[in-house]
């Protein structure tokens, strides 16, 4: 047997198997998210049921090794980085997804990054962007397999901050397993039980 490629690994699902998806003080609801201003590192299960309606599904950034600080609009190659200080040597195209994630009935949106997502869709955003001009003749809208992500359970461990006084939710690992999502659920129970007998 072949040693799985470490490719295959992306930093979305290296814990899957971690302890993290199951620890009880960490699982939250989208309910609990909202109706909290708590910041910190949480469990949490959902379905993808839209997208933000106005903002792009991803950004133009430095692509400098490991920077991927986003550029402003007529930035251009040469220009300095005030991120990793140094001038853009490229500009590279990367994720950034508001997606709105709904359970039993309450919604809130979070973001989806690079990593999370090639790890959904398999394909880089600068891949779909060429497809789309190489189809319609267009880099403007939006791809038709970003519609593929809709109507799906997740469960995420998302990272809940504020920024300028609004919650942001950033998604930091994903999985569809459904077998991680069941175990999720019932010690998510336990734990709602537990705080009705508190
Ligand atoms: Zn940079």
């Amino acid at each position: 047997m072949s040693i799985k490629s470490t490719t295959d690994i992306s930093s979305c699902t290296q814990d899957l198997k971690n302890d993290k998806w199951f620890n009880t003080s960490l699982a939250r609801t989208i309910k609990d998210i909202i109706n909290s201003n708590e910041v910190g590192t949480y469990t949490c299960k959902g379905i993808i049921v839209d997208f933000h309606p106005t903002e792009s599904w991803y950004y133009e950034a430095c692509g400098n090794e490991r920077c991927y600080k986003g550029i402003s609009k007529g930035s251009k190659v040469g220009d300095h980085c005030k991120k990793c200080n140094k001038p853009i040597s490229k500009i590279i195209i990367r994720y950034c997804m508001r997606v709105l994630v709904e359970d039993s009935g309450e919604q809130t949106y979070f973001t989806l990054f690079e990593d999370c997502a090639f790890h959904l869709l398999k394909k880089t955003a600068t891949q779909l962007l060429d497809e789309m001009e190489s189809e319609t003749g267009d880099r403007n809208g939006t791809p038709d397999i970003l519609a593929t992500l809709l109507e799906r359970e997740f469960l995420f461990v998302v990272d809940v901050s504020m920024r300028f006084g609004a919650r942001v939710c950033t998604i930091k690992q994903i999985t569809e397993d459904i077998q991680t999502i069941a175990q999720f659920s019932a010690i998510s129970r336990v734990h709602d039980d537990v705080e009705i007998i508190e």
